[in-house]
């Protein structure tokens, strides 16, 4: 489906629903990831066969125009040659050595001259392992143990992320899951996004004092929130004041809100920085770096352990090299461009339809909800109409663009996805629109 006109597809899924049903008796929901399983959203699934650039092929053969690219890594877009050549070359040399490597470095090397405030890293396979590994070196830096995190902010399935407020203010989190020790949870305060005061209470009435101020300095993991203007400083000198470190956790921004990630975007600078995603290309990663004084007490130069049999694998690393150097200031602003092109062009389809929505973007991560007015925190999100999102994605689906399966995602843009496919995308969001408003 590459044509401007958008048309419903034939939607065969036969063997996708044949694969997710041996699926199901392997795997918890069928699937080796929540949200993949379309809970969100409801009906069933699409199993992915195969990705070139702006668009994906499900095992039945039907096209997509992708806007999720695997949560955010492929910014060059699906199977880009450039990572597939880097990889291949990687590859023949030996797929992991557990010993350092040069390309490790060079990654290194690439990621600080962006990000020069990160002026020590350490590589490890997954954001989860970076966030996690940033509270530990947090908590062992300041002598503290409780952070302070927000509302509708993911950072990883660490039992010390998967926590929610408890009633009022000045109460100790619970657990956001089972198995998480109460305990431990009680460590972990949560305030709602964009709301300095309540994250001022928080700290100033904690008296075992916070660790660190962890934060999506631009939120993707409620749906798209930006921050409000003075939130992010605000942070900063909360932190400061309050002698906690404060943490971004930039494992979807990070190279895509602006190439130097939020403190080119924002002129504020963290302490520690969680990266993931784009850094390594569409292979496992994670990092987690920042001060020098701070990051010298990881293991072994300092006492905080923390360890990795595949940390800086050489196939992840090459990959997040091809894909940091083709990713020049000139190719990611063409990128901004062509987003926001689409979140305009999408804002006017509702506008024009009289359909309740606000779009927003920064640089190629984007996103919408179902709401008349800005949404600002977690609480506003989930006021958006959930349901008219989730008929607005199966009609998307079904005429060939394959959207973030729930209301609470970012969608992201990659250097493959052209003016056509926008205008292709666009299209198809008009006649979506439509049908689901029907
Ligand atoms: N932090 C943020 C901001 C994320 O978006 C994610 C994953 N979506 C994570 C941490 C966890 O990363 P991973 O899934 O690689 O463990």
């Amino acid at each position: 489906m590459t044509g401007s006109n958008a048309s419903k597809q034939s939607n065969n899924r036969t063997r996708s629903a044949e694969i997710m049903k041996r699926a199901q008796e392997l795997f918890p929901g069928g699937v080796n990831s929540p949200v993949r399983a379309f809970r969100g959203v409801g009906g069933d699934p699409i199993v992915a066969a195969r990705g070139e650039g702006a668009r994906i092929w499900d095992v039945d053969g039907n096209e997509y125009i992708d806007f999720v690219l695997s949560w955010g890594p492929l910014v060059l877009g699906h199977a880009s040659p450039i990572v597939l050549d880097a990889l291949d070359e990687a590859m023949r040399r030996g797929t992991s050595f557990g010993m350092p490597t040069e390309v490790e470095v060079q990654l290194g090397d690439l990621i600080r001259q962006r990000m020069p405030h990160v002026e020590m890293m350490r590589f490890v396979a997954s954001g989860t392992e970076a966030t996690m590994s940033a509270i530990r070196l947090a908590r062992a830096f300041t002598s503290r143990d409780t952070i302070l995190k927000f509302d509708g902010c993911y950072h990883g399935h660490a039992d010390s992320f998967l926590v929610h407020a408890g009633s009022g203010v000045a109460t100790l989190g619970l657990p956001d899951s089972p198995g998480v020790p109460a305990e431990l949870a009680a460590l972990t305060l949560t305030a709602p996004f964009n709301d300095l005061e309540a994250a001022t209470q928080l700290v100033r009435d904690n008296k075992r004092g916070v660790a660190a101020i962890i934060v999506e300095p631009v939120v993707g993991n409620a749906g798209f929130i930006p921050p409000d203007h003075g939130f992010l400083e605000g942070l900063r000198a909360l932190a400061d004041t309050a002698g906690a470190l404060l943490i971004f956790d930039e494992v979807m921004t990070g190279f895509r809100i602006a190439a130097g990630g939020a403190k080119e975007r924002f002129a504020v600078t963290a302490d520690l920085t969680a990266l993931g995603k784009v850094i390594g290309g569409g292979l496992p990663v994670g990092a987690y770096g920042g001060r020098r004084d701070i990051m010298e007490r990881v293991a072994p130069s300092g006492p905080v352990y923390q360890a990795g049999t595949l940390s800086g694998n050489p196939l992840a690393m090459a990959a997040g090299v091809a894909t940091l150097t083709a990713l020049s200031p000139g190719l990611q602003a063409k990128i901004e461009k062509r987003t926001s092109a689409l979140v305009e062009g999408l804002q006017k389809i509702a506008d024009d339809l009289g359909v309740p929505l606000t779009a927003g973007c920064a640089g190629s991560m984007w996103g919408f909800f179902f709401s008349s007015k800005r949404v600002r925190n977690f609480s506003d999100a989930k006021a958006s109409d959930v349901n008219l999102f989730r008929r607005f994605f199966h009609a998307a689906l079904d005429r060939g663009v394959y959207l973030a399966p729930s209301a609470f995602e970012a969608c992201f843009m990659s250097a493959a996805h052209g003016d056509a496919e926008v205008e292709s995308a666009l299209s198809i969001f008009r006649e979506a629109m439509e049908a689901a408003v029907d």
